[in-house]
């Protein structure tokens, strides 16, 4: 993309309304636009991360086997009776009249359709192991919607719903989840640690969230510090292995790791003096173990191995989709700006022509954007006739993780720069082989599968 082409509306003034830094850089970076409280427009910028993260939850979900649909985001009122959550729901649920007067609403999660949906046509244990998982807006009107798209009312979530005929089955389901979202935050350059929490008006038995540690974050937690030093990097995992999800749900949440309404101070005071933390954290995920209650109301059973009719087990699991592009900018900035991690960045690379009409500049500069094309990456060109502290100042403010500076004096020796936005440090090298090395920080970003 070249930027004298392309929609970037920075603004040079802070913003008055945001009050936490992603919000802030958001409306700085020109990524995010407010239409109402808590409903917000992606621009070009913003959506491009936006469809970065949908991508990646994507490939992980389908690597753990689970299978992408869509459902609607209007829902009828009696889908949500037959459950009992019409009126357990509350304020939050934005209710709608049609004209032809029936209730219905614009969906704040879907464990009801899903069942609805799976009680309709699965029948037998053959089916079965079965998750099925959507990327679609919610509507939740928030009391206090606020920090930008943390806490929007219409926002973007994954969730998941597993069906399963044990809950032994079903349990395996909620590992092979824990699983599959602790490598989904660290492809997006985050650690977000799963804590016990409470399940609220889900209703259920196992809960764990995936907290991102923030001071800016919205919930109290508590933790031994040796969770932080957990990752699950490159390893390689079979997911049909029952033994090995629970091995990684065990490792990851057998040290204390709570949210402020599951903890025990009898419990934490267990944990050595110095290792003992208290912090806030954003929570980025939840997933949930809630056996038969769904199914029972939905008539979701199917005939087990035995012959008999069973209730299936059910899960829901969810992650905050639109809520972690805050998250990314709140764990991954300075004074500057945002500084994207690179499997989620908009732009692989920036272009800085520091003599924009100079021939010699300019035509490296198409030389570079081609080259990087060629490799399949995404470059931004500031084609701009700007000042070379105006093309710095944009780049840094919108956080690409690399940048290529190209200028007369450089290209007299031939070579350009090439900047770390997280370092700073720069480096001189032909414009091959800034090409090479930029293809080569890509390498382990690249897409895993093409199956949405
Ligand atoms: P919270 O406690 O923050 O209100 P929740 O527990 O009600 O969230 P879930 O039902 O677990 O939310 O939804 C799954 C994920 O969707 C959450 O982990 C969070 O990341 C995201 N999410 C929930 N509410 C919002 C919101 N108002 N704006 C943006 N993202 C949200
Ligand atoms: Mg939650």
């Amino acid at each position: 993309m070249r930027l004298s082409r392309y929609f970037l509306p920075v603004l040079k003034e802070t913003p008055a309304e945001a009050q936490i830094v992603s919000h802030r850089l958001m409306l700085r970076a020109g990524m995010i636009k407010q239409q109402s409280a808590g409903i917000y427009s992606w621009l070009p910028l913003g959506y491009k991360v936006l469809r970065n993260i949908e991508r990646i939850v994507h490939e992980e979900q389908i690597r753990a086997g689970h299978i992408p649909m869509l459902m609607p985001t209007l829902q009828s009122a009696d889908l949500w009776k037959k459950s009992g959550r019409y009126d357990a729901y509350g304020p939050e649920m934005l209710r709608i009249r049609d004209r032809h007067d029936r209730d219905m609403l614009y969906g704040p999660t879907n464990e009801e359709m899903i069942t609805e949906i799976v009680a309709n046509y699965v029948t037998s244990y053959k089916a079965l192991p079965l998750t099925l998982y959507h990327i679609q807006w919610k509507f939740r009107d928030e009391v206090r919607p606020r920090f930008g798209v943390m806490r929007g009312r219409e926002f973007l979530m994954k969730d998941g719903y597993n069906f399963d005929v044990s809950k032994e089955e079903a349990l395996h389901a909620y590992n092979r989840h824990l699983v599959s979202y602790l490598r989904t935050y660290e492809r997006m350059g985050l650690q977000a640690i799963p804590m016990r929490a409470d399940s609220g008006p889900i209703g259920g038995d196992d809960t764990h969230e995936f907290l991102v540690l923030a001071d800016t974050g919205e919930s109290e937690v508590f933790y031994d510090s040796e969770v932080t030093d957990l990752t699950f990097g490159d390893r390689e995992i079979d997911y049909d292995d029952k033994a090995a999800c629970q091995a990684v749900m065990d490792e990851f949440t057998g040290r204390y790791a709570r949210t402020d309404e599951t903890h025990d101070e009898a419990l934490f005071n267990e944990i050595p003096e110095e290792r003992k933390r208290v912090a806030r954290g954003i929570e980025v995920g939840q997933i949930f173990y809630f056996g038969t209650k769904y199914s029972e109301s939905f008539g979701a059973m199917v005939q087990n191995e035995a012959g008999e009719r069973v209730p299936l087990h059910m899960g829901s699991h969810g992650i905050g989709v639109s809520r972690l592009l805050g998250a990314i900018i709140e764990a991954s900035h300075d004074d500057n700006g945002i500084i994207w991690p690179e499997g989620v960045t908009p732009f692989h690379c920036g272009i800085v022509n520091l003599k924009q009409g100079d021939a010699e500049a300019d035509a490296a500069c198409e030389g570079l954007y081609a080259a990087l094309e060629a490799e399949g990456l995404e470059p931004l060109y500031d084609d701009r006739n700007e000042r070379a502290g105006g093309k710095f100042a944009t780049m840094d403010l919108i956080g690409l993780p690399w940048r290529i500076t190209v200028g007369p004096r450089g290209l007299k020796n031939g070579v350009v720069e090439l900047t770390s936005r997280k370092t700073g440090e720069s480096e001189e090298m032909s414009p091959e082989a800034a090409v090479a090395r930029v293809a080569e920080i890509y390498a382990p970003h690249r897409s895993v599968n093409a199956g949405i």
